[in-house]
Formats: C-alpha cells, sequence, structure tokens
C-alpha cells in the first residue's frame, strides 16, 4: 500500500499584480496550473482546466484516465474560450500527478503538457522528469543552443504546447513507481526561473516537511526575484507497496528499503511522450498573446539590473509623490491662510469708545489672523445720536467698507439732528446761520443765540 504526504505554496511574486497558477492537493491527484491571457483569462483557463481534470480523473483513476482528463481540460478551455471573445487566446499550462492502481500495482501517472515542471527527488538525486514544451526547449533538442542558453533564451517562455490554445493537445505521460522516501516536485517556471536545480535539491533535501519544503522553495523564488507568479507542490511517497502494516508501527526501521534499487521509473511504450518528435510549424503555437502577459516575461533577467530598475523606479515615485504632498499640502494652507485673512479684513465697524464714535478696520472682536486697527475718529459723540443706537454701537456695528461705516454713522447724526429740531425748531443746531446779502447801506446782523 501506498501512502502520500502533500503540501503546497503558491505565491504572486514581485513583479505580477494577480496570480493565475493554481495548485491542486487532493490526496491522490496533484497538478500545477499557470494560466496565461490577458484580463482573466489566464485565472479563468487555469480554474476550467484544474476542476475538469478533478472531475474527470476522478471517473477515471488511471494513467490512461490522467492523461484522457488533460485532453478534456484541454477541450473545456478552448470550447470557453471561443464562446467568449474576451477570453480568446487564453491558455494554461499543466502538469499533474497521480496515484493509481494499475495491474494491482501502485504507479505514480504525470502527465505534462507547457512549460510547468515536475521533479522526482530519489536517493538524493534530483531529476526532471517533464520535458518543457517551449520554443528554446526545441531548440536545444534540435542542437541550436546550449542549455545553459535556453535558461536566458528570450523565446523560453513561448510555448510550443498549452491546454486551451486548439481543440486537441499531445499530453506527455509517464508512470513511475513509488518508493518510499520519494519526493514529487510539481512547480510552475515561476520558481524555475528563479531557482536552478542544486538550489531546488537543496531545500528537498533537507527540509523534510513537504509543507514547510513548499512554503520554503515559494519563498526562495520570491527572495531570488520573483518575476513571475510562483508554485510548488511537493508530495512525499511514506509508504510504498513493499510496506506492511508492522513497517509502519516500526518507524524507524525501514526493513525494505533496498527494493528501490529494482524501483527505477518505467515507461511503457505505448505511453512513450510525444515530447520527442519535433513539431512542425503547424505545431508551433506562441501562447502569450497581448504585450501585457509578454513584458514581465521578457524582461531583462540579470538580477542586478532588475534590482537597479526596481530601485530607481521606486525612489523616482517616493520624490514624485512627496513634492505633489507638500504642494498639495502647501496649497491648502495658503489657501485657508488667505480665505482667512480676506475674511478678516475685509471689513469695517463701528464703535463706541470714550462717547465717540471710531471706525475701525476689521472685524468685530477682533479676527483670527488680523487685529482691528483704528482708521477713523468721527467727533461724533452719543449726544450726536438716537439713544436707542447707542448699545448696539456699544458692541460694534459691521459693515462691508469704510464708506458704508461713514454713511453709517453720518445717517445717525441725521436721524437725530431731525429729531431734534422737530422738538425745538429753535435749537441752536435748527437755527442755520443764513446770510442775507444786505440791501446796500443796510446793516445786517447775525442772529445771536
Ligand atoms: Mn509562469
Amino acid at each position: 500500500m501506498t501512502l502520500l504526504r502533500s503540501g503546497s505554496a503558491t505565491d504572486t511574486g514581485l513583479v505580477r499584480s494577480v496570480n493565475q497558477d493554481l495548485a491542486v492537493e487532493t490526496g491522490t491527484l496533484f497538478a500545477v496550473a499557470d494560466g496565461m491571457g490577458g484580463h482573466a483569462g489566464g485565472e479563468v483557463a487555469a480554474r476550467l482546466a484544474v476542476d475538469t481534470l478533478t472531475v474527470a480523473f476522478g471517473a477515471k483513476p488511471s494513467g490512461t484516465g490522467l492523461s484522457e482528463a488533460v485532453n478534456e481540460a484541454n477541450r473545456v478551455v478552448f470550447e470557453h474560450s471561443m464562446d467568449n471573445p474576451e477570453l480568446r487566446g487564453m491558455g494554461t499550462t499543466m502538469t499533474a500527478a497521480a496515484l493509481v492502481n494499475e495491474d494491482n500495482r501502485d504507479v505514480i501517472a504525470l502527465v505534462n503538457v507547457g512549460d510547468s515542471r515536475s521533479y522526482r527527488y530519489h536517493e538524493g538525486e534530483l531529476t526532471q522528469i517533464t520535458v518543457d514544451h517551449s520554443l528554446a526547449e526545441e531548440m536545444v533538442r534540435s542542437g541550436e543552443i546550449s542549455e545553459s542558453e535556453a535558461a536566458v533564451h528570450p523565446h523560453r517562455h513561448i510555448l510550443t504546447r498549452a491546454l486551451g490554445v486548439s481543440d486537441d493537445v499531445a499530453v506527455d505521460l509517464w508512470r513511475i513507481q513509488p518508493t518510499r522516501g520519494d519526493r514529487f516536485l510539481l512547480c510552475s517556471d515561476g520558481l524555475t526561473n528563479e531557482l536552478d536545480a542544486p538550489q531546488i535539491a537543496e531545500v528537498l533535501s533537507t527540509v523534510p516537511d513537504p509543507q514547510v519544503a513548499a512554503d520554503l522553495l515559494v519563498r526562495a523564488a520570491r527572495t531570488h526575484g520573483g518575476s513571475d507568479n510562483i508554485t510548488a507542490v511537493v508530495v512525499d511517497v511514506v509508504l510504498d507497496d513493499e510496506d506492511s502494516g508492522a513497517d509502519v508501527a516500526d518507524d524507524g526501521a525501514p526493513a525494505v528499503a533496498a527494493v528501490a534499487a529494482v524501483a527505477a521509473d518505467f515507461r511503457t511504450a505505448a505511453d512513450e511522450p510525444v515530447a520527442d518528435q519535433v513539431p512542425g510549424d503547424d505545431d508551433i503555437v506562441e501562447v502569450l498573446p497581448g504585450p501585457e502577459p509578454l513584458k514581465p516575461k521578457f524582461r531583462d533577467r540579470s538580477r542586478a539590473r532588475r534590482k537597479a530598475r526596481r530601485a530607481a523606479r521606486g525612489r523616482r515615485l517616493i520624490t514624485v509623490r512627496t513634492l505633489l504632498f507638500v504642494v498639495l499640502v502647501g496649497a491648502i494652507v495658503f489657501g485657508a491662510y488667505f480665505a482667512v485673512r480676506w475674511y478678516d479684513t475685509n471689513a469695517y465697524y463701528v464703535q463706541v469708545n470714550n462717547n465717540e464714535l471710531m471706525i475701525y478696520h476689521g472685524r468685530v472682536g477682533g479676527g483670527v489672523l488680523y487685529k482691528p486697527v483704528e482708521v477713523e475718529r468721527t467727533g461724533v459723540t452719543t449726544a450726536d445720536i438716537p439713544a436707542y443706537a447707542v448699545p448696539g454701537l456699544v458692541t460694534g456695528i459691521q459693515e462691508d467698507s469704510l464708506k458704508a461705516a461713514q454713511a453709517y454713522v453720518a445717517g445717525l447724526v441725521a436721524t437725530q439732528h431731525q429729531a431734534t429740531c422737530a422738538q425745538n425748531p429753535f435749537a441752536p443746531a435748527c437755527t442755520t446761520p443764513t446770510t442775507v446779502v444786505p440791501p446796500p447801506g443796510v446793516t445786517t446782523t447775525t442772529k445771536a443765540p
């Protein structure tokens, strides 16, 4: 009986704004899908593919069933893309591993389409099982470029196979005998672009817990640049076919570990991957449409330059933002200052001071930013104006302008004058001296009071 234990982790990375990777862990089925396509395309493709795969494999849990499930997933994604113009051109990679029982033997069936990868860590050695379906990989196999050239080749992300791009896709299938202690790693290219095989092996050989190992791998890829979405699924073979119940109880003594030597991975002739065929031009599909998803994929991978660029962008952004902030705050402060000051100074008032009516520039009671200033002593006393106006003038009577303030005072004086003269026409103030032009010889006198 074979028993598996797994862990998985995914991260958007440092450059992308959304995570179009998807990981699956169901106990017997494990998969990584790396969606691609602008707008929501990549996420939709990965989700559709993973859901279809899970259901289809559940209906036929075998090696062939897993391969057919990938074909079914391809069909569903492709049809959905045809039915929805806004999703046209979306696609996804798919690498999946499943525990199946064939001919009374437990087998790990492993399938792949695209440039996500599956590795097997076996007896201290890490082996890449899958073959990337990328243009760069094809060029390596045809001898045009070397393996190390492929790792930095500008076309390394152009896929020659993906799910959802056409109505049919060739699926690579492997069958591997699980051996206790084996670890399988399924991951998206976001992990393998940042970490090389020795770095991956380092984590797998030192971190026993599959969940912790997956977390650590994703975090390491993020630290190394994180230029793409990163996803890792680690699947450990805890027990294999050779283990009995006794071995489970006796945890420290793996009596049958030596069987591992026999358990080399094997492929059946019928399931030989089609990957070795060099595809014709018709098979080469550029799966990444539009400039949006292409841009980050083609960026200069030199870590130093990338860092410098990011740092420069960060600095510039902060400077511009800070400047805008300062200018905005300055404008608000100045605006408020001038508004208040304008309010304070755009007014005059009349107030009684020592029985005399005075005109001040400013607001009654004083403004916030402007202390009232005396601008005119009118010479008018409280005796010269109607008594009813005095209490208001003790507090202060606000006017819009100096002229208005003067007119107000003059009005009060005139009112009082009229009232006085109405009561006593002979009051001194009412007897306006009149100058009569005297006829010649006549002595005129001015009426004395
Ligand atoms: Mn990717």
